[in-house]
């Protein structure tokens, strides 16, 4: 199957998930995931210490485990300068506000294992790594699993300041054993799990080198140059082509590196395609996110400057000042993408009847009258619109009335960014388990939704 004018075919885009999510394992891998995809499709990186170019152009920022990417390319030269070459819909320049975003947002973090500072000890002849549960994971989905470890090092470089190496090792070290049934008989019925005593993955029974020097090995500096890290664990075991007709990918860290990999795809494709005659200047920009699963507060979270500075930046580096770029947010739309829960065949009841979520059924529009998600009716056009001209079936996900709502990133952009919100997902079962399910076309579909909301009126 193919949607988006044919663009985004169920094989393509289910194989270029399986692939971004092994190059993945960590915040950091993903997004130099996106970043190669991007700089391969013409996009220059910008550091965020340098001053930014004035041509339009395609760019991509990076802050940690965040990025953000978005092409000025359809934008006239001086927009804001007055001399009409702001909004071509015969607005003279800046009239109407000269410039606005198209904005899909994602996150890059996945609940996993994260490996504590001081973690090697040793219990009754093992080799233990001590562990902190990341963010809501399911506790039970990483017992008996082969999980090798990635992420980041800070390390001492030869001149005294601080460099960072990014190490992924997909190999099956760790194992966090369960407990046999005969040891507990009660487990089917009432499994517990401590997170301090029932987590802990063994690596070896003897002569295991401190976690730090083996560490130091893999990222190639000494031991005593290793000053500290982020370093978590990951399922080895790769995504894959699932179901008797291979109409499921089964994976670690859909959520929500599948909205990730559909965002940068989406971003791709949109700024390939020729904007129409009379367009209003819209920047289609992807924001991708870390530290969503533990509350966004950070320096590179939803919750963090990134976004508001990187819209400033991006409409001053188009010669527009302060008042642009409020005027701006005032006609910018956000999509912000999570996934969605599919209706699970064997609960069907924890879902509320009247709004079942199908696998491969298509986009989930996410809506909470109590704004756990930040839809409204406008937002929800928007969305809709893109879907229906991507040719692609849009569902809709409410919760039951008597369970509680998750939440997302959207309520968070929506309020620090006076834009328009809308909230969206693509059906997944086993929500933060150490392996997911989601729709091999549904993959397709979301991509070719997320193109069309980036760029509308250019199919
Ligand atoms: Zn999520």
């Amino acid at each position: 199957m193919s949607f988006g004018s044919g663009r985004f075919t169920t094989d393509s885009a289910a194989e270029g998930l399986v692939a971004y999510l092994r190059t993945s394992p960590s915040p950091f891998h993903a997004v130099a995931s996106s970043l190669s995809m991007l700089v391969e499709a013409g996009f220059t990186p910008l550091d965020e210490r340098d001053a930014w170019p004035s041509e339009p152009g395609r760019y991509v920022t990076t802050r940690g485990g965040s990025l953000v990417a978005w092409s000025t390319e359809r934008v006239l030269t001086r927009p804001f300068d007055g001399s009409g070459g702001g909004a071509d819909d015969g607005d003279a320049g800046g009239e109407r506000g000269a410039v606005a975003f198209r904005v899909v947002g994602a996150h890059t973090d996945s609940p996993n294992l994260r490996i504590k500072p001081r973690p090697d000890h040793e219990r009754v002849g093992w080799q233990l790594l001590g562990v902190e549960p990341y963010g809501g994971l399911l506790l039970n989905s990483w017992l008996d699993r082969d999980l090798g470890l990635s992420g980041r090092v800070a390390v001492r470089e030869a001149d005294g300041s601080v460099g960072e190496r990014l190490f992924a090792v997909d190999e099956p070290l760790l194992r966090v054993s369960q407990l046999a049934i005969h040891l507990d008989r009660s487990t089917n019925d009432a499994l517990t799990l401590n997170k301090q005593l029932h987590m802990e993955p063994s690596w070896a029974l003897s002569q295991a080198p401190l976690f730090v020097e083996w560490l130091a090995e893999q990222v190639r500096v000494e031991p005593v140059d290793v000053l500290s890290w982020d370093a978590m664990t990951h399922d080895v075991q790769p995504a894959a082509r699932t179901g008797l007709h291979r109409e499921f990918v089964a994976g670690a860290r859909m959520d929500n590196l599948a909205t990730s990999y559909a965002a940068t795809q989406a971003l791709i494709d949109a700024v390939e395609r020729p904007a129409p005659e009379g367009e209003v200047p819209l920047v289609p920009l992807i924001a991708l996110f870390d530290h969503e699963e533990i509350g966004s507060m950070s320096e590179r979270g939803a919750f963090s400057n990134l976004l508001p500075t990187i819209f400033e930046r991006i409409i001053s580096t188009l010669g527009g000042g302060r008042d642009d770029v409020h005027r701006a947010m005032a006609h910018t739309v956000i999509a912000s993408g999570d996934m969605a829960h599919a209706t699970h065949p064997n609960y069907a009841d924890r879902h509320e009847p009247a709004h079942h979520i199908a696998m491969n059924g298509g986009p989930v529009l996410k809506i909470n009258t109590n704004l756990r998600y930040a839809t409204d009716s406008v937002g929800a056009a928007h969305f809709a619109a893109a879907c229906r001209e991507a040719g692609v079936p849009m569902q809709e996900f409410v919760v039951r009335s008597d369970l509680p709502c998750g939440s997302t990133v959207g309520p968070m952009t929506a309020a620090l960014t006076g834009a328009t919100t809308v909230d969206f997902g693509a059906p997944t079962l086993s929500m933060h388990s150490a392996r997911e399910l989601v729709g091999a076309a549904d993959q397709a579909m979301y991509g070719a939704a997320l193109a069309a909301f980036l760029a509308p009126g250019r199919d």
